[in-house]
């Protein structure tokens, strides 16, 4: 048995925590101590919308790189979105992921499904027998499910499985070769990105999902207008969640001023009002979840031009920090409140039993030690990636995710307290 001694339990008091056989139980006095004095305890976090790149190249990310960043990050499981190399629109490419994962071992790799065949928009995928090997969430991100007639196909076939749909919101038709935010687009001289091609697809969206009696979940919600949606969908009692990345949080569309491609990512950084209304909506809980939009890309791909950059941001490894310095820093959310949003409502949306459950006997032992006084700077080439695309080159953060345990396995341990 080890005894964790001197946890703050979700910044709501200091105890100890006992784990025996990957479980949470009450000391016995025959234990292993480990000062965790001055640590915050959270379950460890769940994040709904990763890029493994596994299947793949091997050129920015595996499922080994992407779980060591995982576990880096906090994280004791990662939903695996689908737009691999294959697509993993099939039971087999699935059931690799989870395999795969489990045989690194650092993180619970959760395969979400392509929606359509490729990703093609155009035919539904093999949506029972990828349920059938426990697959419950469905998405094409990096694409939209833009055709309502597939989108219906669709949610009619995952409804019956009592999934869930996350979509990846963007007109394709209202942002051919969009490159930045709108407001932005004319001061670089780029073609630009309006709202609307977000939030009139998360309007139609919800309508569907409450007529058709699926659930739908908003990837990375990242305008004021998608926010005023999903507030509306929400008081309606549709079955509607939504998601913010840490860089839709933290970052605005001036930094494509600098024309840095490290900015260039999809949905696009946007204006300060917009980043204030999806603060807000993170606070009041409109926004339920944080998912990382994690997105490996090979350093060639993210230098030089920004039109020809590859569209993403690396995020496991940053995405606590980033939501603490925003929101518990500022008093606006407590470390229960970001529990909540980074574990608990992710492992509910995704479906997994084992995670997000509060800090008590009886519970599995996953969970992040964060310091909440602990200054870092991140720099890619120090982040497990493969990819060293990070939005926060050189920048400084004011807490740190210091050991992570999944199923009371330490998966990291940066100051080597359990060794
Ligand atoms: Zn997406």
């Amino acid at each position: 048995m080890t005894v964790l001694v001197g946890l703050d339990v979700l910044g709501q008091g200091v105890r100890d925590v006992a784990i025996r056989d990957g479980v949470i139980v009450e000391p016995d006095g025959t234990e292993t101590r480990v000062d965790c004095r001055g640590l915050v305890a959270l379950p460890a976090l769940v994040d709904p919308h990763t890029h493994l790149r596994d299947p793949g190249p091997g050129t920015a990310e595996t499922i080994e790189s992407g779980s060591r960043a995982a576990a880096r990050g906090g994280y004791g499981a990662v939903c695996a979105m689908p737009n691999t190399v294959p697509v993993a629109d099939t039971p087999e490419i699935c059931a690799y992921e989870r395999r795969r994962g489990a045989e690194v071992g650092l993180v619970d790799v959760v395969p979400i499904g392509a929606v359509t065949v490729g990703e093609e928009g155009l035919e539904v995928a093999d949506i029972a027998g990828m349920a059938a090997v426990g697959v419950r969430m469905f998405s094409d991100d990096g694409r939209c499910v833009a055709r309502s007639d597939v989108m219906r196909d669709a949610l009619l076939e995952i409804a019956k499985l009592g999934g869930v749909l996350a979509q990846h919101a963007q007109d394709p038709l209202l942002t051919v070769g969009a490159q930045v935010d709108a407001g932005v687009a004319d001061r670089v001289g780029l073609s630009g990105w309006p709202a609307m091609a977000e939030a009139a697809i998360v309007a139609r969206d919800a309508i569907m999902a409450a007529e058709l009696g699926c659930r739908v979940h908003a990837c990375h919600v990242s305008t004021a207008q998608t926010v005023a949606v999903v507030r509306w969908a929400k008081s309606q009692g549709y079955p509607v969640t939504a998601e913010v990345t840490p860089h839709h949080l933290m970052l605005d569309s001036s930094t494509a001023l600098t024309g840095d491609a490290a900015y260039k990512v999809n949905p696009p950084l946007r204006s300060v009002e917009d980043v204030e209304a999806v603060r807000d909506a993170f606070v009041d809980g409109t926004i339920d979840v944080v998912g990382t939009d994690h997105a490996p890309h090979a350093p060639e791909t993210k230098r030089g031009d920004w039109c020809e950059a590859s569209m993403g941001m690396l995020g496991l490894e940053t995405a606590l920090a980033v939501v603490a310095d925003l929101f518990v820093r500022t008093g606006r959310l407590s470390w229960a409140e970001v529990a909540e949003r980074m574990s608990s409502a992710p492992a509910r949306l995704a479906g997994l039993d084992g995670h997000g459950r509060p800090i008590e006997v009886g519970a599995p032992a996953n969970l992040c030690l964060v310091d909440p006084h602990r200054t870092w700077r991140t720099y890619g080439r120090e982040l497990a990636s493969i990819a060293e695309n990070t939005p926060y080159e050189g920048v400084e953060l004011s807490s740190r995710v210091v050991a992570t345990l999944l199923r009371g396995k330490v998966t990291f341990d940066l100051d080597d307290r359990f060794s």
